[in-house]
């Protein structure tokens, strides 16, 4: 299996969020040498260490490139890939200091990855390396809950968290704040509920605040509601099957394609994401699904509403792109169109949701969790049930004013108070709104501002650049 930039001439990854820096750095008009210190990596930590596993010493080669620390700590997952390489964690770790200065999130832009095909080892192998690897960062402090806060990423959840927090600990065994050196962990390792999910419901809440904006829906020549929308997903992991199960379940969405390593499955009926997910999990691909065929290049041309590409980067090229027929694409992978592709589609005026904004959700639920490791408390614990009994006695009140009952079957969601998943739903929505709306607001401000994505990466080199100035720089 190949990069997907690999099988174009386009440029790399990297110099796809170059290109998109310099064109919203030029509109700004600031100076060469700002557009210098904000678009390079601070630095990028590779390192290299040894792990015994079935009788012989194996080397591993793991990154952790530091974009922009004009906030601390710097966050951005952590992916296991045997792709990985310095460009790539650099062109990552620079879309997360966009990221996060977009969406308001307090923290620098950092990511890393660990060279390894996680199919290939045994759980407690990997579980072996994993630690392994959270030494090597911690010595260098590219694990601290006040410097770098890892997360999860392409081939990493919830349990590679748990394992380097536990790590972490092991190596910090008299810090209070251990817990916040990682997120995405799992809720009974003082993870937040709603973080596995976060992006790909902030991909839905992403979708449902687009389809609030008219202007844009018909610049996409589409009209109506998000509801009975034909949408293709590529890549079904973390975010893809979150993204599918959320749109096609609450929204009303049929998801028509899903095109995966082995091949695509394709049903204009709507396809049953969750037993499409058990399959992939049991078998390891899509094959022997109903509606499978096994070129998934020809499932790229499929037409629809709307194309979300959840799985890597480079996934649209310059090779490929004629091919796509879609009126929006979501970018919910990080990068998944080069710089070229996205000059011929926004020709075609595909309306596209760039990757700095869409999948702000993991990084935005990420940030609730943090700050709930450093309070040492649940979301709503404090005030929750005092909630609830203001509520009892102002319905009392009412229903003693009016002489009439409340229906009972609202009663109780009107009467409890919000949970930890209610409120990080709550904070993850009004991010992704207002993401969105300063986004486009922005780019209807001035014809020359081409795209969501050239708007949206004005407003955060305007913020770094801002956050710069203030400490004289
Ligand atoms: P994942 O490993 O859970 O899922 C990736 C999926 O893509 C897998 O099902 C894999 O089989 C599939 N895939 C890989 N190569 C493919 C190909 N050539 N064609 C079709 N499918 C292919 O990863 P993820 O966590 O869902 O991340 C996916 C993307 O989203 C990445 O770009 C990642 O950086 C980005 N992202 C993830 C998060 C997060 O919270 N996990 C947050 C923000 C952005």
């Amino acid at each position: 299996m190949k990069k997907f930039t690999e099988l174009t001439k386009d440029g790399g990854f990297l110099s796809s969020v170059e290109k998109t820096f310099n064109e919203a750095a030029d509109l700004l008009g600031i100076s060469e040498d700002l557009k210098t210190k904000v678009s390079v990596a601070n630095a990028t930590y590779i390192v290299r260490f040894g792990v015994r596993l079935r009788g012989r010493l194996f080397t591993f080669t793991g990154y952790r490139s530091v974009h922009s620390e004009h906030r601390e700590p710097v966050k951005g997952g952590i992916r296991f890939s045997p792709f990985a390489d310095q460009e790539e964690v650099e062109a990552l770790a620079a879309l997360m200091s966009y990221k996060c200065a977009l969406v308001e999130i307090p923290f620098g832009g950092s990511k890393g990855a660990l060279v390894i095909d996680p199919k290939e080892w045994e759980v407690h192998e990997l579980e072996r390396i994993t630690r392994r690897f959270t030494q090597e960062l911690a010595k260098r402090d590219l694990i601290s809950p006040a410097q770098n806060v890892p997360a999860p990423d392409m081939g990493t959840g919830a349990r590679e968290m748990a394992w380097m927090a536990d790590e972490y600990k092991r190596l910090n065994p008299s810090e209070l704040n251990t817990l916040a050196c990682v997120t995405g962990k799992p809720v009974s390792k003082g993870g937040i509920r709603g973080r596995v999910e976060a992006t790909g419901r902030g991909i839905q809440y992403a979708l449902r605040e687009a389809f609030r904006h008219d202007e844009d829906i018909k610049y996409a020549s589409l009209d109506g509601k998000l509801a009975g929308k034909r949408v293709v997903v590529q890549g079904l992991g973390n975010v893809g099957y979150h993204a599918a199960k959320f749109l096609s379940e609450e929204d009303g969405c049929q998801i028509t394609a899903v095109l995966e390593r082995d091949g695509a499955v394709i049903n204009d009926d709507g396809i049953d994401i969750n037993a499409l997910s058990t399959h992939l999990l049991e078998t390891g691909g899509v094959k022997g699904f109903k509606g499978y065929v096994d070129d998934s290049a020809t499932a790229l041309g499929k037409e629809c509403h709307i194309f979300i590409p959840a799985a890597m980067e480079g996934a649209i090229h310059s090779g490929n792109v004629e091919m796509v027929k879609a009126n929006i694409i979501i970018e919910a992978a990080n990068g998944p169109i080069t710089y070229e592709a996205n000059q011929v589609l926004r020709k075609k005026k595909c309306l596209i949701i760039p990757d700095l904004y869409a999948n702000a959700g993991g990084v935005t639920v990420s940030y609730f969790e943090w700050v709930k490791n450093l309070s040492h408390i649940r979301f709503g614990r404090m005030q929750r049930r005092e909630q609830e009994k203001q509520t009892i006695e102002m319905i009392t009140a009412i229903e003693e004013l009016t002489g009439k009952k409340f229906p009972s079957d609202h009663l109780k969601k009107i009467i409890e108070g919000p949970t930890e998943i209610d409120l990080v739903r709550s904070g993850l929505d009004d991010i992704m709104r207002e993401g969105y709306q300063c986004m486009s607001e922005r780019w209807h401000s001035n014809d020359s501002i081409l795209d969501l994505r050239t708007a949206a990466m004005m407003i955060a080199i305007e913020r770094i650049v801002d956050s710069y100035s203030s400490i004289g720089i």
